[in-house]
C-alpha cells in the first residue's frame, strides 16, 4: 500500500502545498475539491478536519472535510479558482484533540472488552472536544467506568508506543479488535496498535505515545438494559474541565464549609432539603386546608404533626406558637437520619415527659424536659414515618 496519507503516518506535519480541483457552492458554503489526500475526511466515527486555506494575502477557513468517492472535500467561507495552487494548515489544536480522544477510545474500549469480550463496540463518535463510544451488549456500572478510566489513565503514565501497520485483510484474526464486515469490505486493513496491548483496525489519526493523551476523563454514561453510552474527553479539555469543577466546588468551601471530600454527602443533603421543602409545602397546604391532625381522649385535645424539613429550633419555635386552649397535648416531630420530636402539654395533670419518655427510650431515644415541655431525638432512624406512628401509638396508650 503505498502513498499512505501524512496524517495516519506522521499526524505532526500541519502544513501542505494543494491545487483545487473543483468548487461547488452550496448555501453560503463552497465545496472545494482538493487532488491532495493530506487532511482527513469525517468517517469512521472521526469528525473531518479543519484548518485554512491560504493564497498571497487571502485566508479561507476549512470549517469541516468530508470525502466523496476517493475525493477530498472542504467546506469552506471562502471561494478559489479552480487549478489554483494555495497552502492548506490544519488545524492542529483540533486534530491533537481528536488524536487524544481517539487513543483514549481505543485504551478504555479495550480495558473493558478485556473483562466482558461479549460486549462489541456499536455506534462510536470522535471529534477535537470530546468523544462517545457505545458499548453494546451490557448495562456496565459506574464503579467498573470508573475502574476502567483510572487504567487508562494508568496506561497514559506507561508511555507506551501508538503504532499502525498495513496488512492484508486475510491474515486479521481474533487479537484484532475489528468491526463487522470491514475484512470483507477491504484487501488492506490498517491497524493501531498501543504497546503490546490493544490492536484495532481503524482509520483515525491517533496519537504516537500514549503519554501524548495526558489525561482521561469520562463526562457522562447512559445505560439501558442492553447497551452503555459512554461521553468521555481527554488531554487539556479534560484537565480543564476537571479544574472547573473542583474550583467550582472549592469557591463554595468557604461560604458553606464543607470538606472537599464530603463533597457528595453535602449534595446529598441538598437533595434531601430540596424533597424535605416539597414535603413541607405539602404538609402546610394540608394543614390550611384540612387543619391539624387532632383526636380527642376525653375532655383532651391530642394534636400530632409529622414536620419535614424543620430542625429542633424551628420544632421548638412552632410548639411555643402553637395556641392551646383546655387540656391539650402537642406532639411535633422532624423526621431525618436525625429525628427530633418534641411534646408540650396545657392544662395536664402531669409533666410532658411522662406521657412520652418511655417509648422515646422504647425506640432508642434520648430527651429531656420538666414541666409542659419535653424535647428529644433519635440517631441513624430508618423509617422516620414508622417512627412517628409508633411515638403517636404510644401517647395515644398513655391517654387512654
Ligand atoms: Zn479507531
Amino acid at each position: 500500500m503505498n502513498n499512505l496519507p501524512p496524517y495516519w503516518t506522521d499526524p505532526g506535519i500541519s502544513k501542505f502545498e494543494v491545487s483545487i480541483k473543483s468548487v461547488k457552492k452550496l448555501d453560503d458554503r463552497y465545496y472545494i475539491h482538493i487532488n491532495e489526500n493530506v487532511i482527513r475526511p469525517a468517517g469512521g466515527g472521526q469528525a473531518g478536519e479543519r484548518g485554512h486555506l491560504l493564497v498571497d494575502d487571502q485566508k479561507i477557513t476549512i470549517y469541516d472535510t468530508i470525502g466523496e468517492e476517493g475525493d477530498i472535500i472542504l467546506i469552506t467561507d471562502g471561494h478559489l479558482a479552480e487549478g489554483t495552487k494555495a497552502q492548506l494548515e490544519i488545524d492542529m489544536d483540533w486534530r491533537s484533540s481528536m488524536m487524544e480522544n481517539h487513543t483514549a477510545e481505543h485504551l478504555f474500549a479495550w480495558i473493558i472488552k478485556s473483562w466482558n469480550e461479549d460486549i462489541t463496540v456499536g455506534e462510536l463518535w470522535i471529534d477535537g472536544k470530546h468523544g462517545s463510544v457505545e458499548l453494546v451488549g451490557a448495562t456496565i456500572d459506574l464503579d467498573t467506568i470508573f475502574e476502567a478510566e483510572h487504567k487508562v489513565m494508568m496506561i497514559i503514565e506507561q508511555d507506551l508506543s501508538v503504532k499502525s501497520d498495513f496488512v492484508d485483510s486475510s491474515s486479521i484474526d481474533s487479537s484484532v479488535r475489528s468491526r463487522e464486515g470491514l475484512t470483507e469490505k477491504h484487501n488492506k486493513l490498517r491497524v493501531v496498535s498501543v504497546g503490546e496491548l490493544d490492536r484495532s483496525a481503524c482509520s483515525g489519526i491517533h496519537v504516537t505515545r500514549t503519554s501524548d493523551i495526558g489525561f482521561f476523563k469520562v463526562l457522562d454514561v447512559k445505560t439501558n438494559d442492553k447497551n452503555t453510552r459512554v461521553e468521555f474527553t481527554a488531554g487539556m479539555n479534560a484537565a480543564n474541565i476537571v479544574s472547573s469543577i473542583y474550583n467550582m466546588a472549592l469557591r463554595r468551601k468557604y461560604t458553606y464549609p464543607f470538606e472537599m471530600e464530603q463533597l457528595g454527602a453535602v449534595l446529598d443533603r441538598a437533595k434531601l432539603a430540596v424533597d424535605d421543602k416539597q414535603k413541607l409545602i405539602e404538609k402546610t397546604n394540608h394543614l390550611l386546608s384540612s387543619g391539624a391532625t387532632v383526636e380527642h381522649f376525653m375532655e383532651v385535645s391530642f394534636r400530632h404533626e409529622y414536620l419535614p424539613g424543620y430542625d429542633a429550633s424551628s420544632l421548638r419555635l412552632l410548639a411555643n406558637q402553637l395556641s392551646t386552649t383546655g387540656s391539650t397535648v402537642i406532639l411535633l416531630f422532624a423526621p431525618g437520619r436525625k429525628s427530633q420530636v418534641i411534646l408540650r402539654v396545657n392544662e395536664m395533670s402531669q409533666d410532658a415527659s411522662e406521657y412520652i419518655s418511655k417509648s422515646l427510650m422504647q425506640f432508642g431515644g434520648r430527651g429531656g424536659g420538666k414541666g409542659e415541655v419535653f424535647t428529644g431525638g433519635f440517631v441513624d432512624v430508618k423509617d422516620p414515618m414508622k417512627l412517628y406512628i409508633d411515638l403517636v401509638s404510644g401517647i395515644r396508650k398513655v391517654l387512654s
